[in-house]
């Protein structure tokens, strides 16, 4: 709000504002030089069907190698790269990169992509998609695009149009971190949907009261009855992987228990591992969980 300096001209800003700005303009500068020296960095996180115990896809998850600041994670910057207005150019780096790393894969295994509202809303996203298959050559199949219940929100004949853009490439989308937005299941049926992503917190973060597993389960069966891939997000313990496989409807986990997110070389080694073995073999050997 604005404050009066005492000299007849407004003091827009407080000492905490100005703070904030000037971080926010570091942050930005470094993140441009980030871009313009490739300082960003895909690492990939296993999805496994509890069927199987094979890996099915992986999540690629963003890391910045800072030169001073060493690795730092998405949750420190993707919210200042959306307001300054880079999270578009940084969705397409990652977009190229994950689409060419997966080409090191085998076939059957797909890349999950995070995109933010902002990329999904703008008018580029289609053809950023579009052009990162065209290039690396991956099988559009192959591409998942994560997208949390923020970016369906806004505009929902807009969202329409683009998903259906999407799905006509081949293209796969999941709703990630479901269960924390303004959930609404109406989703469910009105957007062209593979795949659902329950967020964590209704499997490790502390929402494992029985009124939260009852939710849980019944929001599993309801996405399976509508065709869809049910993710459980955030597995921990042998004890949660256990559960998630009685309840019946959960299709495939993702967690700390099966592995933690790694670099591209170590991926195709968790692949080959899940592959030869049963899940509960898979998980006791998997290196560095
Ligand atoms: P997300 O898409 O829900 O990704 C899952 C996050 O949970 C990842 O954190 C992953 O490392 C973490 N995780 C996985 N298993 C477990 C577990 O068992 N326990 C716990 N406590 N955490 C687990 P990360 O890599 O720090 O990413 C955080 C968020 O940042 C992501 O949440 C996603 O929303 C966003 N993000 C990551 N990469 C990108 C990207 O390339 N673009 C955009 N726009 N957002 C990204
Ligand atoms: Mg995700
Ligand atoms: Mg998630
Ligand atoms: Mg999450």
């Amino acid at each position: 709000a604005a404050k009066s300096s005492g000299r007849g001209c407004a003091r827009f800003y407080d000492r905490s504002m100005i703070e904030a700005a000037r971080t926010r303009r570091i942050v930005e500068l470094d993140l441009r030089e980030a871009l313009a020296s490739d300082q960003f960095q895909m690492f990939y996180q296993p999805i496994v069907a509890i069927g199987s115990g094979r890996i099915t896809s992986c999540e690629a998850l963003l890391r910045w190698r800072h030169p001073e600041k060493g690795m730092i994670a998405p949750g420190d910057f993707i919210g200042i790269a959306e307001e300054v207005g880079l999270i578009t150019q940084i969705g397409r780096v990652v977009l190229g990169k994950a689409c060419r790393e997966a080409m090191l894969w085998p076939a059957s295994v797909s890349v999950a992509v995070n995109i933010s509202a902002i990329h999904f809303h703008g008018d580029v996203i289609v053809n950023d998609v579009a052009q990162a298959l065209a290039r690396s050559g991956l099988s559009a199949s192959r591409l998942v695009i994560e997208l949390t219940e923020s970016a369906l929100m806004h505009d929902d004949a807009q969202a329409l149009s683009t998903l259906t853009r999407l799905r006509d490439l081949g293209v796969q989308i999941a709703l990630d971190d479901f269960g924390t937005g303004y959930s609404s299941l109406s989703y469910l049926q009105s957007f062209p949907l593979q795949k659902i992503k329950i967020d964590r917190s209704f499997v490790s973060g502390g929402r494992e009261t029985q009124k939260d597993q009852t939710l849980l389960v019944g929001i599993a069966r309801l996405c399976k009855e509508l065709g869809l891939t049910v993710v459980a997000e955030g597995v921990e313990t042998s004890e949660q992987l256990d559960g998630l496989t009685r309840m019946g409807a959960i299709d495939e986990v993702q967690g700390y228990l099966l592995a933690r997110p790694q670099a591209t070389p170590l991926v195709r080694d968790l692949i080959r591992a899940f592959a030869a073995n049963s899940l509960t073999q898979a998980v006791k050997r998997t290196p560095s969980r």
